[in-house]
């Protein structure tokens, strides 16, 4: 490709709404332009690494034994009335009505349409196993859409669904599928992770969640230093280890003016933070109990989905307002306790063993002081309440923790019979009775995959794609080639040679200055680089980079092509 017949659109505008890199870097660098919150056109040089994206997710799929279709991104409501997920969805799903008031929504996500097919098409387990994908723009009403297309509303997706006659089929398909993104995420060249997004947790369907590995991610991911357990510290069980402590002191009442917070109470106490108790009041999901305590450790953090998940608590987890604490504990926010409260205190699993600890008295100003579970009050109800920490042992108790941020690229999921019960998708076995399909599906978000690979692979002068989605892989960038015909005729010769040669090159003709075409070309982040100019062509030498090498070096002009299939094996 022609720099002059192309579209470059490097820019040194910053969109003030552009917080993570990769965002600003796609603007900057001329890959996205924005047309409102969460839509964004692809431009000609972003798409090109989506297309290489899709290039790869679609070999591995197919070497997977997935099968391509492509699926209308508008769906009929009575789908997704039958799976229920009409009413449940919520205002993610964007609905709209057409000119005969019928009812649709544009597609989060394609279950019930792959489900009503499999239904209609497939109808003999000899039939199967079988596994559809599509590579196909999604629309999910994000509450906050923001960093650029990493959570855009508009997005595409590569989604598949696998059918199975039993759960073991599923397990293999599921499997089949596991392998298959552990190559893509291998061949885009990204450090990632497979994170069982369901480890250690009681029940539920097998789900493994993929992460780029970069600062910026919205998740924290957990590992241990001792097995292979990986897991988002959403769903990362909690270990409580140790034993609770005999009291060795009675309960005392402390004056504390002006202490709301841990930390607070632990400088004037002159405690540790392990030593005093949270005590946060939340909605309860029962009108018996419409107010909850929660109790964690002072050093600790609430887990909000652990906590929603349990049957006392109101889904999504909901704090008491100011009326509602004075109401139950007789104070403010910052004095809470759960000695004398009259309403469900559910404690954290690592807070239940603490002895002689610290808590608020349910009055302004003052704090409890050796408080002792089964003494001063109720030994209490037990749950995994909180976030794992760095240091924790892990579940199969052959390490400890680490925690790291991720970005969620990818998803595979066991989805077992929830909608082909649902949808009424069964085959006939092989003694000819019905027998419900077990499903699986298998995200990818394509257009994520981008602003990840930035996220992780950047420096201050732009973008370093990895080569196997570099919009381009090499640039020849001629000097003062207006002015000098061989030198112009030396980059054309070194254009061609490599392009015959399969590499993606990009011949930067335009007529600018030298500083300004490396510069565009560093924020693009082209991985390869050579320059051809008279100087160099005096002594038969042209001037290689790699976007990652401190230094150019000098190479005989022959030896170009090898010197590139080198640093680009
Ligand atoms: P998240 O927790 O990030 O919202 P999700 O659990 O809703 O993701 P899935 O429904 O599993 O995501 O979708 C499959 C994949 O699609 C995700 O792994 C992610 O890579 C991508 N994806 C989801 N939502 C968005 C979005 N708003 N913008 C871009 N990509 C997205
Ligand atoms: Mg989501």
């Amino acid at each position: 490709m022609r720099a002059s017949q192309f579209f470059i659109g490097t820019t040194k505008e910053m969109p003030n709404d552009a917080e993570i890199v990769s965002h600003q870097l796609m603007i900057r660098a001329g890959f996205i332009r924005r047309l409102g919150s969460g839509l964004y056109t692809w431009m000609p040089l972003g798409l090109r690494v989506v297309r290489k994206i899709e290039a790869i997710v679609r070999e591995e799929m197919t070497a997977a034994g997935a099968l391509e279709l492509l699926m209308p991104a508008v769906q009929p409501a009575e789908l997704w009335e039958e799976s229920g997920r009409w009413e449940k969805y919520g205002p993610e799903l964007l609905r709209v009505n057409d000119r005969h008031d019928r009812a649709f929504c544009v597609g989060p996500t394609h279950e019930e349409v792959i489900t009503d097919i499999v239904r209609r098409d497939i109808r003999s387990y000899k039939q199967l196993p079988v596994n559809f994908y599509q590579v196909q723009t999604k629309f999910r009403d994000e509450i906050r859409p923001r960093f650029g297309v990493m959570r855009s509303r508009e997005f595409i997706m590569k989604d598949a669904y696998s059918f199975d006659i039993d759960e073991a089929g599923m397990q293999q398909s599921f499997n089949k599928m596991h392998t298959a993104y552990t190559r893509i995420f291998d061949r885009i060249g990204l450090d990632y992770r497979a994170v069982d997004a369901d480890s250690g947790s009681i029940g539920g369907a097998a789900s493994t969640e993929f992460h780029v590995l970069a600062d910026s991610g919205e998740d924290a991911v957990v590992y241990s230093t001792g097995s292979d357990f990986a897991a988002n510290v959403e769903k990362a069980v909690a270990i409580a280890t140790g034993e609770r402590a005999s009291a060795t002191a009675d309960m005392s009442r402390v004056a504390t003016p002006g202490v709301h917070t841990v930390p607070e109470l632990a400088e004037a106490l002159d405690v540790p933070t392990t030593r005093c108790l949270k005590t946060l009041l939340v909605v309860g999901a029962d009108e018996k109990h419409p107010v909850v305590a929660l109790c964690v450790r002072g050093d600790h953090e609430l887990n909000d989905i652990k906590a929603e998940h349990l049957p006392e608590i109101a889904e999504p987890l909901t704090f008491a307002d100011a009326a509602a604490i004075k109401q139950v504990a007789n104070c403010d926010a910052g004095s809470i306790g759960p000695v004398g409260l009259t309403i469900p205190v559910i404690v954290d699993a690592t807070a239940a063993l603490m002895a002689d600890f610290v808590c608020g008295a349910n009055e302004n100003g003052a704090h409890l002081r050796d408080v002792n579970w089964g003494r001063d009050l109720p030994e209490p109800i037990v749950q995994d309440l909180r976030n794992v920490v760095e240091g924790d042992p892990d579940p199969t108790g052959t390490g400890t923790l680490k925690i790291v941020r991720g970005i969620e690229v990818g998803h595979i999921f066991q989805l077992g019979t929830t909608y082909s019960e649902a949808l009424k998708a069964s085959v006939t076995d092989e003694d000819g009775k019905p027998q419900t399909l077990q499903m699986g599906c298998y995200g990818i978000g394509i257009t994520r995959v981008a602003a990840a690979a930035i996220e992780q692979n950047h420096d201050d002068k732009g973008i370093i794609w990895p080569r196997a989605i570099a919009p381009f892989e090499v640039v020849v960038s001629p000097i003062h080639a207006a002015k000098s015909e061989q030198t112009r005729v030396a980059a054309e010769a070194l254009y061609e040679e490599l392009r015959d040669a399969g590499f993606d090159v990009l011949l930067d003709d335009r007529p600018l200055r030298p500083g300004q075409m490396f510069a565009d070309m560093e924020l693009i982040g082209v991985p390869h680089r050579f320059v051809v100019s008279d100087k160099l062509l005096a002594e038969g030498q042209v001037e290689y980079r790699g976007r990652n090498d401190e230094e150019a070096t000098l190479l005989r002009r022959e030896e170009a092509l090898e010197a590139l299939r080198k640093s680009a094996s």
